[in-house]
């Protein structure tokens, strides 16, 4: 099991699929999950400040990951949000949803499952520190805002959604703060995970040398 966690725009998405297919791993992408709930709390109009109804939803909603490094599709009770779940609507909810303490102990434990088996790649926020404590390697992924927030820009504009830099730089910035101070599983470097700095290195760089920790650590038993 690996774990690879941090902030917005650090590169976790694409490093950890980088990383999967090297390894010939499962690759997990637990802010889909935290992602797909706000959108259906958004569509079906749940107040995001009710932390009991949204939990009550989250345990309801049936969430689908495709694993597999190539794909990326998620599906909320069937339908495929593979999009929707990218949009601003959503990038603006979706961190009051992944401070709901409620929401977070269901996604934690569907999280652990799609993991037991091992072979696995799991990017998210708490990985290291809270999901799998015990996960063969840990990282913790960082880039400077100024880039995350250039990245984070890119991929809005490639979806055709029409916002400024500044906007997704004061988004990316309030993200940080809040998945940092929330109370429950803030984000943070497990004492035991390799920073890993992805400030002006391509994916690829970056997941080769993962992978090679990967290997490392295997060829050492564990
Ligand atoms: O990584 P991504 O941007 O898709 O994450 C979406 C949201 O879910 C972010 O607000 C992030 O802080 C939160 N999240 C979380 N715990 C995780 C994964 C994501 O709180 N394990």
């Amino acid at each position: 099991m690996v774990a690879i966690d941090g902030p917005m725009g650090s590169g976790k998405g694409t490093v950890a699929r980088l990383v999967a297919r090297a390894l010939g791993f499962r690759h997990v992408d637990t802010g889909a999950m935290y992602r797909a709930v706000a959108w259906k709390a958004l569509r079906e109009g749940v107040p995001l400040d009710d932390l009991q109804a949204v939990a009550e939803l989250a345990r309801r909603t049936r969430v689908d990951l495709d694993t597999e490094p190539e794909g990326n599709r998620v599906w909320c009770d069937g339908e495929d949000v593979t999009d929707a779940i990218r949009s601003v609507q959503v990038n603006a909810a979706v961190r009051r949803v992944a401070a709901n303490a409620g929401v977070r102990s269901v996604l934690t434990e569907r999280q652990r499952s799609l993991a037991r088996e091992g072979g696995v790649v799991v990017e998210g926020r708490d990985i290291g520190t809270v999901v799998l404590p015990d996960a063969d390697l840990k990282v913790y992924l960082v880039a400077s805002l100024d880039e995350r927030a250039r990245r984070r820009w890119q991929e809005l504009r490639a979806r055709g959604e029409d916002v400024s830099l500044e906007a997704v730089r004061e988004l990316v910035r309030e993200d940080d703060e809040a998945a940092q101070t929330r109370a429950v599983a803030p984000l943070r470097r497990a004492e035991d995970a390799v920073v890993v700095d992805s400030t002006s290195r391509s994916p690829e760089e970056v997941a080769e040398e993962i992978a090679r920790l990967v290997r490392s650590r295997v060829a050492r038993g564990g």
